[in-house]
This record gives structure tokens, sequence and C-alpha cells, in this order.
């Protein structure tokens, strides 16, 4: 007899460990480690994955259940994925099921529907449900949903008439075409002795196959160039000449064409960083670099000769960056150098396209992997080298469970592999170069621009003075003028919106009411081209109301600087303006953002306005002018790192103008010019700002001087929230060290999400042993109590936002 040990899908079981399941007999030779099960948990069938097989169980033989059904016929998770989701449940506080699906592509996730299980009789049921329960006992929920029948079917429930039952689904199709194998010649040349004269057609088409004997062709190809029909082709296959066989396709997201580029010759500051990296490659050993170089210095050239060489040693290599579908042109590059070795994996692909990208990796049918955060796991077997491009930016750790940064889990996959791991920034987080400078990293510096640009120009406008002058529009005088000057000569300018804390929202002019959110504690934003009013946290929307809400006053407008608004502003000033609008309303279509890119590139704009979104990546010989509108909307934030955001993002824009032969200009609008983040960015001085910005963490106790825990407590109602909030912090204060700070229980930043309440306590520590078994062992109480009163708490040991 042998036992699998399983991970299920239960996320709210005290203990998190695997349970063990009977393998029936006939299963045994194909329940492998890595396998996907479904087994019985209480009264439902559950997905799991098998992590061990044992010849013997602690727990009495007659108390094990057999496995109810095998899910996978080969392993989809190594035993290198099965440590990494131990480490993750240990390093992030996880349920090991979250860690072993978040490495999976969202096809191969557990998917669960929901059907109503007849229990009584069909007359029994309320009439408009007898219907749907005459043909079958079990119905999916969704008919029921569909037909708004929710209400009576709970009624059904409560009456015990009706189960609500829960089952897999299991999802992941591949992808099939039917091709021709031709055998061999020899093969080909017994059919025919065997035929005698009779069959010219089938005689022609078995020549041919003698000339293309091994090869695998489409039926299609076949019919072409013999010019026969399927039913000769079926005569031949047969008698034994060639075979039909099922070859698996993949849906390619990528449908651009790309021409090949070569290889650069490196600057001698390339070079040098290029050479560290191959030794560590070369010797076979983990070290972490940080790639330290300046908007347009050639990172990427350097990422691109690093992966050529591991390739060439017969390894594979993972390139991350931080949101892909917004840097097009990135992918492009590591496509026009590596062709079909590339993978791509990205949030902006359907189920299927992910899948089939995952299965290339997993089939070793490329080599290298360009992707998001959650391409980290990229199921290859041999890694020789990981990279993560602008290794600063937040999208790199989840926000959800489990909250994992992309950088931790690229060291564990190196220190596996024995390779190294390359972190690129322009302006790297502030932990990332402390360590450089304790030479946990090994830094190398990029100092240069590539092509020996100079640096683009940068001015600061006080905003402050443009008001006093009597400027009341969002653009000041010297950033007009410069625009008037670029649609003279025919040059193009990207104009920026850093749109973090701010929207434009409605506001009464009379008492100054905003309308907020019914759900949450938020002002709806308002959008033009629906005429609505939306929340970007929920949801919800509704129409702008015509009088207040509050006073019924009908002087209710909307307010603030969107995007939408600046668009029609620089149109009134600049008619002549062909302005293209990029931001979240804009770009929701499949591809739209890079189709927009590449109509910018051609020239059929002469302004990009946008958010974020347009900060990276982005490489135009013919941008000459940037502007940002107001640099300093993210720097008063509850969030440590306002300054250190605003600098890398100042950095980042400015980085757009100039690339090429045409010098840069690049105008900062301001509130606060004289603030560091930004009189720093200036030049892109970033050492100055590292120590400057390190100063002030140190007093005010942040990391990375001190770590930081955020445990956070939510429920329905805002007594409850609170009660357990405080329950949490007197746990934390009466079991941690003294020289540990609790603060809280506090409001979050947003004290209401969902129509669920939030308070937070915040760990501050430099050393506490104690931290994760504490931690455990609240979490252990809130899974085996409070998750019964509807609390919902959740701990994050890296938190970006506080
Ligand atoms: P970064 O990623 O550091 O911002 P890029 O890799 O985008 O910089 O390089 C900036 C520009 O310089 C690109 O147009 C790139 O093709 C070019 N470039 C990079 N390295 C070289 C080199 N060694 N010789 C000539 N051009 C280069
Ligand atoms: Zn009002
Ligand atoms: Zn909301």
């Amino acid at each position: 007899m042998r036992f699998a040990q399983v991970i299920v899908d239960v996320s709210a079981y005290p203990v998190d460990r695997p349970f063990d399941y009977l393998i029936p007999e006939d299963w045994e030779e194909l329940i492998d480690i890595g396998c996907r099960v479904k087994v019985p948990f209480g009264p439902r069938n559950v997905l799991g994955f098998v992590v061990g097989i044992v010849a013997e169980s602690d727990v009495p033989v007659e108390k094990i259940k057999p496995i109810s059904e095998i899910l996978d016929l080969e392993s989809i998770l190594t035993e290198e994925m099965l440590s990494l989701a131990k480490w993750l449940k240990h390093q992030t506080i996880c349920y090991e099921i979250d860690a072993l699906q978040v490495m999976l592509p969202g096809a191969l996730r557990a998917k669960y529907e929901k059907y109503a299980v007849l229990l009584g009789e069909v007359p029994q049921l309320p009439q408009m449900l007898q219907p749907y329960f005459e043909k079958a006992k079990k119905v999916n929920l969704a008919q029921f949903e569909k037909a708004n029948l929710l209400k009576p079917l709970k009624r059904a429930v409560k009456d015990g008439l009706v189960n609500i039952e829960n089952e897999v689904k299991q999802k992941g199709q591949v992808k099939q075409v039917r091709k021709v194998q031709i055998y061999s010649r020899e093969q080909i040349e017994e059919v025919i002795g065997q035929m005698g004269k009779r069959a010219p057609k089938q005689l022609a088409l078995m020549e041919w196959m003698q000339d293309h004997a091994g090869a695998i062709v489409l039926p299609e190809q076949i019919y072409e160039a013999v010019q026969v029909t399927s039913s000769v082709l079926n005569s031949v296959i047969e008698k034994g000449a060639a075979a039909y066989i099922q070859e698996e396709v993949y849906r390619d997201p990528f449908t651009k064409e790309v021409v090949k580029t070569d290889f650069l010759q490196l600057t001698d500051e390339q070079d040098k960083a290029l050479k560290k990296i191959t030794e560590a490659i070369d010797e076979k050993r983990q070290e972490t670099f940080l790639l330290h170089g300046i908007t347009g210095s050639g990172k990427t050239e350097v990422y691109l000769q690093a992966i050529q060489r591991t390739i060439a040693d017969g390894k594979e290599a993972i390139v991350l960056v931080p949101e892909i579908s917004l840097t097009p042109q990135m992918t492009e590059r590591f496509k026009s150098r590596f062709g079909d070795e590339v993978a791509v994996m990205h949030s902006g692909l359907s189920v299927g396209e992910k899948y089939d990208e995952w299965r290339k990796v997993q089939q070793g049918k490329v080599k290298v992997v360009v992707g998001a955060r959650s391409a980290v796991f990229a199921p290859f077997k041999n890694l020789g080298l990981l990279i993560l491009d602008e290794e600063h930016e937040s999208t790199y750790k989840q926000e959800d469970s489990p909250r994992y940064h992309a950088r931790d889990v690229a060291i564990w996959r190196g220190n596996y592999y024995n390779c190294p791991v390359v972190l690129g920034s322009a302006t790297p987080a502030l932990e990332s170069f402390a360590r450089a400078k304790k030479g946990v990293y090994t830094l190398l510096t990029l100092s240069q621009r590539a092509k020996n640009q100079a640096l683009p120009t940068v001015q600061i406008i006080d905003m402050r003075e443009q008001l006093q002058a009597g400027n009341r529009s969002m653009f000041s005088e010297p950033l007009m003028e410069a625009l008037r000057d670029r649609l003279d000569k025919k040059e193009q300018t990207v104009l920026f919106l850093n749109r973090r804390g701010y929207s434009s929202f409605v506001l009464c002019r009379d008492c100054g009411t905003t309308v907020q959110c019914p759900n949450c504690d938020i002002s709806l934003t308002y959008h033009r081209y629906q005429e609505k009013l939306k929340c970007h946290y929920c949801g919800h929307d509704e129409y702008i109301p015509e009088t207040c809400p509050e006073c019924l006053s009908e002087n209710i407008r909307y307010f603030g600087t969107g995007t939408q608004k600046v668009e029609e502003e620089i149109h009134k000033l600049f008619p002549e303006a062909r302005v293209m609008r990029m931001d979240v309303d804009t770009t929701k279509q499949k591809g739209a953002h890079e189709k927009m890119l590449d109509a910018f590139g051609r020239g059929e704009a002469d302004i990009l306005l946008g958010t974020q979104m347009i900060a990276k990546g982005l490489d135009f010989p013919n941008i000459t002018l940037v502007g940002v509108l107001s640099a300093d909307t993210a720097l008063h934030l509850p969030d440590y790192r306002a300054a250190e955001k605003t600098f890398q993002l100042m950095t980042q824009v400015s980085g757009r103008a100039g690339r090429h032969n045409k010098l840069g200009e690049v105008y900062i609008q301001t509130y606060t010019p004289e603030h560091y983040a930004i009189q720093l960015s200036k030049d892109q001085h970033y050492t100055p700002f590292y120590e400057r910005e390190m100063h002030t963490r140190h007093i005010a106790g942040y990391p990375p001087y001190y770590y930081i825990a955020l445990i956070q407590v939510s429920h329905e109602d805002v007594m409850f929230a609170a009660e357990y909030a405080g329950r949490v912090a007197e746990y934390l204060r009466s079991n941690l060290s003294f020289n540990v700070s609790v603060i809280g229980p506090t409001t979050a930043s947003i004290a209401r999400l969902q129509n669920r309440y939030r308070y937070q306590c915040l760990i501050k520590y430099k050393v506490e042993p104690n931290l994760i078994p504490v931690l455990l062992q609240l979490i252990k109480l809130y899974r085996s109590e409070w998750i019964k009163k509807g609390i919902v708490l959740t701990v994050d040991l890296d938190p970006t936002m506080i």
C-alpha cells in the first residue's frame, strides 16, 4: 500500500500541513510527486497537490480515504518548485497551497464550479425552480444566477430540499493539430514492393515521401506538393508508409514581425559589467549583481549578451520586467535577438495563451522567458541566469497571499541553480543599494549613456510663482513656450501626469462635498466618455448627480486634473496639436497600448499625454521635450517610500527625452521645488539622493534600518473590526520583546473598502527572533476562531503601502 501526502486547497484550516490519502492500486504507477489530484475533504471534493509518496502513514489505515481522481498524468510541479513553496510559506507566512498555486498559470489553478443538487422531490420545490430539476438532479448554479433565481434557491437550501456543491473544474486544454509522420525510406520501400503497379497516385505520393523520409508535415503540405486527395493519403497511411500523429501547437501571442538584430560593440563600462556576470556564469556561482546604470546607458544590451552566454552554455534565462504589456519595445528587443527561443508571459494574454507560453517553458521548447512578476516561477529545469529590470518597481511585490517579492524568489532560485542574478535600475531601491554598499550584492556601474548623448537639461518650475503671476492654467509659461517651439519644429513631446494621489472628482462648490463610493471611503472618479462616476477599488459606478446629495445645490461639477482635462486644455491652447492620450481608459483593449506607441513612433501625434504607464521603456528618436505637470502629487501620501518613488519616477520620465541624436529638454512643474527628491532628480544624482533618504529613514525608524510588518484586520461591522484589531495589538505587545514597537491599532489609509472596515497594527523591529512564531500563533488563533466571526486578518512582512 502506498500513500500520497497531499496539500489540499482549503484555506481556512488552522493547521497548514499535508494530509495522507490512499493511492488506489491501479494508480500507483500513474501518481507522481507534483501531480494534481482530487481528494475528499470533509463533505466535498477539493483539489490537492501530491508533495510526497510514502509506504507508511501515521494515520490508522481504516481512516485514510482514497484519492478520488487524477488530474495530471505528468507532474506539473518539479521538486524545486515544491521546496520553493515550502520556503515561501515560511518567508511570507502563507498557506502552502497558495504558494503552490501562484507558481502555475491561471489555467491550472483550482477552479470550482458550483452546482445545486436536488435532495428532495421536484414537486416540493417552489414552482419557478421546478423546470430546472426536471431533467437533471444537478444543475450549474450559473443558470439560476442568470435567471435571477438565487433567492428562491437559497430558501430551498434552507428547507433542506437542495444542496450546493463545489466541483473542481479542470482547465488547461492543450491545443493539438493532426500531422503526418513519414516513416523511413526502407519502410516505404517495403510498402511499395508489396503493392504492384496498380495505384499510380499512391506510388507518386510514396516516392515523394521517400524524399522526405522521417519528416513530420501537415496533410495540407502533402496535398499541395503531390496533388493528391485525402483518400490517397489515407490509403498510403493504412498500408504503413506513414502515420497520423497529434502534435501540440501553441497559440502565439506575439504576432508582430520582428527584424533580427545583431550584437552591439560594447562600451568599456558595459564590457566590464558583462565580464563580471559571465565570470559568475562560468564558475557556476550564485552572485547577485546590482547593475546601476543611468537611463540610456545600455543595461538592456548587457542583459542580452549575458543571456547569449547562458544559452550558449545550454542553460536558460528569465528576464523580469515591471509590467510587460506596458513595455512592448522591450519585448521586441528580446524577440529580435533570440527569435523563437523566447516565451512571453504577461497579464495582457488570454488564459489559453498564458498556458501555452508556460507549456513551451515546461517542455523545454524555449530558452528565455520575458515576463512580469509571476514569470519568476517559469518552470525551467536548468536555469543559468535571472534578470530583474527596473528592480525598484513596486509591481515586483505581490499584494495578495503569498505576499512575495520577485527579487527574493529570483535569488532563491539563483542559489538553487548556482547561477547569477542581475538586478538592473537607474534608481535602485534603497535597500538594494544599501546591500550593494555592504557587499551583499556586487555593484556594477554604467555612468555614461551608451551612445554618449548628453543627459537632457532639466528645468524645475515653481508653480506657486506662476499662480502669483496670475497664471491659473496647469501649464506654466516656460512649458507652454517649449511646447509651441516643438510644434513648430515638428518634434515630439511627452507630457506626464503623476496620477498617484490625484484624480478628478465631483465637488459641490457650495458645501464642498465630494461624491463618495457607497462601499468604500473614497471619492468617486469622474469618467468623461461614459459621463459616469466610478470607484477604482470596487468597480461601483453611477451617473453624475444633478444636485449635491448633501445640500441639494445645483452648483456641483467635476474638479481636478485628470488626463481628460489636460487633453481639453491642450486643445484650447494649441488647437493644431495632435494629441494622443494614454491612460487606463484608452488602453483597455488588448494590444491598444502597443498600437498607440507604434503610431506615436511613426509620428502620428505631436504630443503623447499619459500617466505612469508612459514613464518606462519609451525610446523614440524624435522626442525632444518631456513635461511633468505635477511632480509632487505623490509626495504627501501616507507611504514611507513617497520621496523615493517620486525621485524614481522623475528620473525615469526625464530619461525619455533626447535618447538619440537630438538633445532633450525636461520641464518639471511643482509646488515644492525645494524638496530634495525633486532637486536631486534634476541631474540624476542617485548617490546624494540615496544618502539623504537613508538619513531620513534612519531618523524615522523605517527600512532599511528597521524591518516592518503590517497586520490588517477587517470586518463589515466597525465595532468588531476595532475590537479585534485591539486584540491583535494587545497580543503582539505582550508576546514580542520590549525593544519591538507596536504601533496601533489605527484605521487603514482607506478606512473602509468594499464595505469592510479596516484597522491595522504596524510592527517595527531590528532583531526579533520571536516574530515568526508569535505571528504563527496569532494566525492559528485567527484561523480557528476569529475567521468564524467574519474577521479577515492579513499579515505582510514587507508592506509597500502603509
Ligand atoms: P537602458 O536600458 O540602460 O535605459 P538601453 O539598453 O535602452 O539603455 O540603451 C539605450 C540606447 O543605446 C538604445 O537605443 C540602445 O540600442 C543603444 N545602445 C546600447 N548599447 C550600445 C552600444 N554598446 N553601442 C551603441 N548603442 C548602444
Ligand atoms: Zn453641496
Ligand atoms: Zn468602492
